[in-house]
């Protein structure tokens, strides 16, 4: 089957028959912005055999390619809008069952997360591993957008759910780990869940925002830099999946690897002291198993972890690569 059939066969129903793709018969797409909103758009390509292990489900990799683009929209305050789809295919033939299963877990997502596909590009390479880039298009009203640079100093870092679950599915993946013992953390790895749908509370009380794609530490960093901030994270007050509380247990993860593993893709908030509550609150409503981590600081104090004991954590120890 050539391009063209692919297209007009497994990509056109991904439009979900928005007027300005024009079934993809046309160059490009025309996007109706509601008045009064800005365009939030980002790219993330995930290739195989780095991004995703070889081999790995067509609906896994599917869902993982769109949502990681939809967590950094949700980061920036938007609502997602539509979303560009490029494929680079191996150079062997095309297996349609793939191609079928993969745009047939699009379809589902563009239902969960309200998105449709607006168009993309479909290649061949000169390569045995298959790469998917796609670039998500957000909306948000205009002014509003939730950048890292906004974070003041004394505001609350809040984040919407516990971390190292990622981390953990993998090494469990990587290891060979039991993978009953493992299995949500290992789903939390394959298939994360953007938090999409708060994107008005994010807007409404945080000064600055990241997704945890790199580490919870190194986004937190992200933030504390782009703001001229310090951080102080206290790990007191970290409570854990129960995949990773059993990790811990079992020295199947540690607390560094926690603290530097990516791919949680939760949000960190950055909130005025006087907010936090009301934000838990809202939290709370939509479901989420939000902590309070810590605290942005002035830039003097640096970067700071505190253990249980209010001990502050040797980063050389954290293998914490900015030191
Ligand atoms: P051109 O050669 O003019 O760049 P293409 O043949 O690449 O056009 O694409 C034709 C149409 O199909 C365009 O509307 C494009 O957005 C769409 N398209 C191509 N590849 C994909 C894909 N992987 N996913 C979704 N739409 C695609
Ligand atoms: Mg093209």
């Amino acid at each position: 089957m050539d391009e063209f059939e692919i297209i007009e066969r497994y990509f056109r129903p991904l439009t979900n028959g928005y007027g300005g793709c024009a079934d993809l018969c046309d160059d490009a797409a025309v996007l109706d912005i509601p008045d009064g909103y800005e365009v939030v758009v980002t790219s993330d390509t995930l290739n195989e055999g780095v991004h995703f292990m070889r081999g790995e489900a067509p609906e896994n990799i599917a869902c993982k390619a769109l949502r990681v683009n939809l967590s950094d929209l949700a980061s920036m305050g938007a609502r997602p809008f539509s979303y560009q789809l490029n494929i680079a295919f191996p150079d062997k033939p095309i297996d349609e069952d793939w191609i079928s299963a993969f745009t047939g877990a699009l379809a589902k997502d563009n239902a969960k997360f309200h998105v449709f596909c607006s168009g993309g590009d479909t290649t061949r390479i000169h390569a045995d591993c298959l790469s998917i880039s796609i670039t998500a298009i957000g909306v948000v009203p205009k002014g509003q957008a939730v950048r890292r640079n906004g974070a003041k100093d004394g505001d609350v870092i809040i984040m919407t759910g516990p971390v190292g679950d990622a981390a953990l599915g993998l090494k469990a993946l990587q290891e060979g780990l039991d993978p009953k013992l493992y299995s949500n953390a290992i789903t939390r790895h394959r298939v994360p869940v953007p938090r999409v749908g708060i994107e008005e509370v994010v807007r409404q009380y945080a000064h600055a925002a990241a997704d945890i794609s790199d580490g919870l530490l190194a986004d937190c960093m992200n933030i504390a830099r782009a703001s001229g901030l310090g951080v102080e994270i206290d790990m007191q007050k970290f409570e854990f999946s129960k995949d990773v509380q059993y990790g811990l247990e079992n020295n199947a993860i540690s607390y560094e690897e926690i603290l530097c593993g990516g791919d949680d893709y939760e949000l960190i908030l950055a909130v005025k002291e006087s907010s936090v509550n009301v934000l838990l609150e809202e939290l709370q409503e939509n479901k989420l198993n939000q902590l309070v981590i810590g605290r942005f600081t002035d830039s003097k104090v640096g970067f700071r972890v505190l253990n249980s004991g209010s001990h502050r954590i040797d980063f050389k120890s954290l293998g914490w690569k900015h030191f």
